[in-house]
C-alpha cells in the first residue's frame, strides 16, 4: 500500500498536475487536499488539454476515485462549471469517480467581493491575489463564519446559519468597504445554481478514505503551489492561505492517521512565480522574455505573464527540507534546450555574507542572486525517453541539481504530454 503526497517545491506552476495525471496510474484514490481554484493545473493526456482549477487531475483515469477534501476551499459555482467544462470534453465525473468531502468548507460568493475589494483598498501595496476569495475564505474558515459542504444536507439548518453569517458579512461589506449587501434572494440563486449542483457528490469523504486504506488501497495526495507559497514556512505574507506542505495533507484529506510512505516533490528546471513578494534570482529583459515564451509562462487561471529566473538552489533546497521530499520530479528539462549556457542561482549575497540557507522573508528583499553557469545542450530533447539518450550537458544539470538539494531526481520530464517523461533507472512509475 502506498500514501503518496505530491507537491510543489517552488513558487508554484511546478508541472504537479502533470505529474499526478502521470502517476495516478499506480493509484486507486487520489485527494486534492488544499486550497481552491485560485492556480491551475494543466494536464495534456489522450482526452485532451486540460486547465484544472479544483477537481483532482486523477479525474481522467477510468477507475481512480477523487475527493476533494475537508481542506480545499470548496467554491460551488467554480467547482461547476469546471465540472461542466470538463464533462463537455466526454470526460465522465460521476458520484462514483468524484467524492466531495461533507467537512470541506463552502467559499461563499462575498469571499471573492472581498478578495477584490481589499486588493484595490491596498493599491500599489497588494499582494497580487487571483481574486478567487482564497484569503477571505480561510480567514472564515479559521473565524468559523461559513459553512460545511454536510450543511447542504441539511437545508432548514443550513439556510438559518447562512443568513446569520451573511448579516454579519453584510456589516463589513457596507461598513468597511461601502459595497452592496446581500440578500437571502440573492443567496438563494446561488444555492439553486451551483449549491444543489454539487450535491450529489457530498458523501462522508473520511469514511470512505479510511475505508480504502483499510483495504489497502494507493492513496496519492495532491497539493496546490509550492513550499514557497506555505502559509507558515513561505515567503509571508506573499503566501496562500493554506498549507501547501505535504506534512499537511492528512488533515487536509480527511483522514488525519495517515502516514506518507512517499512524498514526490516536483522542481521546475528554472522558476517562475506569480504575482507580488521576493523573486531573488529573477530576470528582466529580453533574456526573460525569451525565457517566458519557451516555457509558455502565462497564468492557468489568470493569464498574467510569470516572472522568470534561473533554477535557484537556495529556495529548492529549502522546498526540498520543508516538504520532507523523498524523490524529485524535474519538470521541463526540455524548455532549457535554446541556451548556450544555462544560469543557475547558487547562492544569495546578502551584504557581504554569501549563504545558502534560505533567509527570513524580510531578509530576501536585501539578497542579491549568485550565478554560476552550466553548459547547454543546444539540441531537441522532447523526444527522450531515456536517461542514458539524454545529452551529457543535460545528464550534468540535472546530477548538479540533485546532489545541490539533497534528493533524488527521479523523474525528468521533457514535454507536457504524459509519456514525455523520463524514468531514472531502477524507478516505476
Ligand atoms: P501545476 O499547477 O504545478 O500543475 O503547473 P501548471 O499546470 O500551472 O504549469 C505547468 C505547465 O507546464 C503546464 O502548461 C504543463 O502542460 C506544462 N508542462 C509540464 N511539464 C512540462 C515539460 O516537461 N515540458 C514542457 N514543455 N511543458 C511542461
Amino acid at each position: 500500500m502506498r500514501v503518496c503526497a505530491i507537491v510543489g517545491i517552488n513558487w508554484g506552476d511546478e508541472g504537479k498536475g502533470r505529474m499526478v495525471d502521470l502517476l495516478t496510474k499506480n493509484y486507486d484514490v487520489v485527494v486534492r487536499y488544499q486550497g481552491g481554484g485560485n492556480a491551475g493545473h494543466t494536464v495534456v493526456n489522450e482526452k485532451g488539454k486540460f486547465a484544472l482549477h479544483l477537481l483532482p487531475s486523477g479525474i481522467f483515469r477510468d477507475g481512480v476515485v477523487n475527493i476533494l477534501g475537508n481542506g480545499v476551499a470548496l467554491d460551488p459555482e467554480n467547482l461547476w462549471k469546471e465540472i461542466e467544462t470538463v464533462t463537455s470534453e466526454g470526460v465522465s465525473i460521476t458520484p462514483e469517480n468524484l467524492k466531495i468531502s461533507d467537512r470541506a468548507s463552502l467559499l461563499l460568493p462575498w469571499h471573492r467581493d472581498l478578495d477584490e475589494l481589499e486588493e484595490k483598498r491596498l493599491a500599489d501595496k497588494q499582494y497580487g491575489s487571483t481574486k478567487q476569495g482564497i484569503a477571505p475564505f480561510y480567514s472564515d474558515k479559521y473565524q468559523k463564519k461559513t459553512i460545511l459542504a454536510g450543511e447542504l444536507n441539511h437545508p432548514e439548518e443550513m439556510r438559518e446559519h447562512l443568513k446569520e453569517i451573511m448579516e454579519w458579512k453584510n456589516l463589513i461589506l457596507t461598513n468597511v468597504y461601502g459595497a452592496e449587501p446581500y440578500t437571502m434572494e440573492k443567496m438563494e440563486q446561488w444555492i439553486a445554481d451551483y449549491c444543489e449542483k454539487i450535491k450529489p457528490f457530498i458523501c462522508d469523504a473520511t469514511l470512505f478514505l479510511k475505508n480504502a486504506h483499510d483495504q489497502g488501497e494507493n492513496i496519492l495526495l495532491e497539493a496546490q503551489l509550492g513550499a514557497l507559497r506555505d502559509l507558515d514556512f513561505g515567503i509571508y505574507p506573499y503566501t496562500t492561505s493554506s498549507n501547501t506542505t505535504a506534512s499537511y495533507a492528512p488533515i487536509g484529506s480527511g483522514l488525519p492517521s495517515l502516514q506518507l510512505t512517499d512524498v514526490v516533490g516536483v522542481v521546475k528546471a528554472y522558476s517562475t512565480c506569480v504575482g507580488e513578494g521576493p523573486f531573488v534570482c529573477e530576470m528582466f529583459g529580453e533574456e526573460a522574455d525569451k525565457l517566458r515564451e519557451e516555457g509558455a509562462e502565462y497564468g492557468a487561471k489568470t493569464g498574467r505573464p510569470r516572472r522568470v529566473g534561473p533554477i535557484d538552489l537556495v529556495a529548492t533546497r529549502y522546498g526540498v527540507e520543508v516538504q520532507a521530499a523523498t524523490r524529485l520530479a524535474l519538470t521541463k528539462l526540455d524548455v532549457l534546450s535554446y541556451m548556450d549556457k544555462i544560469p543557475v542561482c547558487s547562492s544569495y549575497k546578502i551584504g557581504e555574507k554569501e549563504v545558502d540557507r534560505f533567509p527570513f522573508p524580510t531578509e530576501l528583499d536585501h539578497a542579491e542572486p549568485v550565478v554560476t553557469w552550466m553548459d547547454g545542450w543546444k539540441c531537441d530533447i522532447s523526444g527522450v525517453r531515456r536517461w542514458e539518450d539524454l545529452p551529457k550537458e543535460a545528464q550534468e544539470y540535472v546530477t548538479y541539481i540533485e546532489q545541490a538539494v539533497g534528493c533524488p531526481i527521479v523523474y525528468v520530464s521533457v514535454g507536457p504530454e504524459r509519456d514525455s517523461i523520463i524514468i531514472r533507472e531502477g524507478e516505476k512509475a
